[in-house]
């Protein structure tokens, strides 16, 4: 199974973030008995972070892969600098491309909206 880093760093980060909402929620409900205030909090938890999660395990957004090399030569308008390329996203597959264009910042963010225009999601 491939794992996409950032999706897991993502929800580790979301993992602690529940922390404190589920610490909070216990202080609130304090009075209450330990097992009746956890299922509360596991309830609200849920409602939340069944959302969070679902945006971490199903954007597109995160599925894409860029490369990022120093010292480049943009293709587009020739500058030396540090340079962009999409990889892999969805349908969209350069991860076998034997003469990689890499594109300097500005026209990485040319390109970018060129390729959501032709519904590349990324
Ligand atoms: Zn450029």
């Amino acid at each position: 199974m491939e794992v996409n880093l950032k999706r897991y760093g993502l929800y580790l980060i979301r993992w602690q973030l529940s922390t404190p909402i589920l610490a909070g929620v216990l202080m609130v409900l304090s009075s209450m008995s330990a097992l009746v205030a956890t299922i509360i909090a596991n309830l609200i938890g849920g409602l939340i972070f069944f959302w969070v999660d679902r945006f971490i395990f199903t954007s597109r957004t995160l599925e894409a892969q860029w490369e990022v090399r120093d010292n480049i030569r943009c293709v587009d308008c020739g500058t030396i600098a540090r340079g962009y390329r999409l990889v892999k996203t969805g349908s969209y597959d350069r991860s076998e491309d034997r003469e990689p264009e890499f594109r300097c910042e500005t026209c990485s963010e040319r390109k970018s909206e060129e390729l959501r225009e032709r519904g590349v999601k990324h």
